[in-house]
């Protein structure tokens, strides 16, 4: 087992592996920008190093800075968190070149995973169903104009290096597709430097679906069912829930097989998350996230397992704690995202702290890097901080999610609370009958 891990991370997912380490008897190394030499990671931690200035591309995201501050400080595994650089190949190759453990899959699972087409057509030969679309990739309007009349409209364009909801655009009929194919490849060339996007068919009122995976790297693989992260704005994720509430046993594990197949075949290692819409009783791959997710602990609570301690005892070369048969659904779980932004505009928000106080209780879990006195960089991600209930099913779950975001107090910034607060009191909320267009549909009634 590994004596010292370095998170190459900042703020709740930095302080969640922490937590696993130090339970695991493993030391911490932090690293941090200038922007957060006060922040809750570098406290907690056993030690931390500065890595740089406060863009992230001068800090969290410098290859040779966070590799230095491995050899300084002697820890032998990184573990990337998410975002960041947790799903970039090269970095893998370069952990390891310097004989560091990356903790997550293969460099080579993650190239496949990056590349939405090609992860695609992976999944499609391992037997996981997926959207119908194009045959990889779409390079001029005339093709663009072929593929979309042989699916049938409307059709969504996406980046094949797409991430973060960035370079999607839909078009409701062949007018609108040449502006939404030039628009799209722009946006992807803007924002990951590949302008190459594929095809989809747009499905109308799916729901998000994914399916969490974890392997041991040797061909054993399992499955912890689904989350439904069907809330969202601009294709970001606001609120997830576990077990889905419109997914059976039956379906459950019938998906849920062919994923944790579909990842033994190709011996992935540790934490991964297969992304699906899911429409009339169908699932529909749309992409893999090879690393651990903002929204995992819902998984975790549902489990009752410590995810990151398996990645980390997976990248050690150990046996993962479990099998299949030994997983077992225990009640329901909702995850809350926090940001620091203002609704409805959602515009950032960050700032200083001048009060926070925490809730609790039986069932409620804050994964958050804040503290009274804390300020937030305006650098970063606006995310501070999750809520995550759990209770026997999903009704005490709800009355959990509500008592806990009364206790909750962030004042001196404007934040995502009052939107939950007000969710809560939806019928759709509380009976679970939403799907992916329905928050953005509820913000444009309530606000105009
Ligand atoms: P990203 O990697 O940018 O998050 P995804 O492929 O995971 O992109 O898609 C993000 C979200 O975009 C989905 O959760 C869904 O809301 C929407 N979306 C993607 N593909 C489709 C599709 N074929 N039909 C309808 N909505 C889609």
């Amino acid at each position: 087992m590994f004596d010292k891990i370095l998170i190459a991370n900042r703020g709740e997912i930095a302080l969640r592996v922490i937590r696993a380490c130090r339970e695991m008897g493993i030391a911490s190394v932090a690293v941090h920008s200038t922007a957060d030499a006060d922040a809750m990671h570098v406290r907690m931690a056993d030690e931390s190093v500065c890595i740089g200035p406060a863009p992230s591309a001068a800090s969290y995201l410098s290859m040779p800075a966070i590799i230095s501050a491995c050899e300084i400080t002697g820890a032998q595994a990184i573990h990337p968190g998410y975002g960041f650089l947790s799903e970039n190949a090269a970095f893998v190759q370069m952990v390891e070149d310097h004989g560091i453990t990356f903790i997550g899959p293969r460099a080579e699972h993650i190239r496949i995973m990056g590349d939405k087409i090609t992860a695609k057509d992976t999944m499609k030969n391992l037997g996981v169903p997926c959207v119908p679309g194009s045959e990889g990739g779409v390079d001029d309007v005339d093709q663009a104009k072929r593929v979309a009349a042989g699916i049938g409209y409307p059709v969504i364009i996406k980046a094949t290096a797409g991430g973060g909801g960035r370079g999607m655009k839909v078009a409701q009929d062949e007018a609108g597709l040449e502006v939404a194919f030039r628009t799209a490849r722009a946006e992807a060339k803007a924002a990951f430097g590949n302008p190459d996007v594929y095809i989809e068919k747009y499905l109308q009122r799916p729901r998000h679906i994914e399916i969490q995976v974890f392997g041991d790297g040797k061909g054993r693989a399992v499955h912890l069912g689904e989350r439904d992260c069907s809330l969202q704005r601009r294709h970001q994720k606001v609120l997830e829930e576990a077990p889905g509430p419109a997914i059976s046993a039956e379906e459950r594990a019938r998906i849920g097989k062919i994923c944790a197949d579909a990842v033994a075949r190709i011996g992935y290692a540790g934490a991964g998350t297969i992304e699906f819409l899911y429409e009339d009783g169908e699932f529909y791959f749309i992409e893999m996230n090879t690393r651990l997710q903002v929204e995992h602990p819902v998984t975790e609570a549902i489990f009752g397992v410590d995810l990151v301690r398996q990645q980390i005892l997976v990248a050690a070369g150990a046996e993962m704690e479990f099998r299949q048969e030994d997983l077992a659904i225990r009640g329901h779980s909702i995850e809350v995202r926090i940001n620091a932004e203002k609704v409805p505009g959602f515009s950032p928000c960050p700032g200083r702290i001048t009060q926070y106080h925490a809730p609790g209780g039986l069932g409620v879990r804050i994964d958050s890097a804040l503290y009274d006195g804390y300020s937030i960089p305006p650098y970063y991600d606006s995310l501070i901080g999750k809520l995550i209930v759990h209770g026997r099913d999903r009704s005490e779950a709800l009355a959990r999610l509500e008592r806990a975001l009364g206790e909750l107090i962030v004042d001196g910034i404007d934040t995502t609370v009052p939107l939950f607060t007000a969710l809560l009191q939806e019928p759709d909320i509380r009976s679970g009958n939403y799907s992916i267009h329905w928050l953005e549909r509820w913000l444009d009634h309530r606000f105009g």
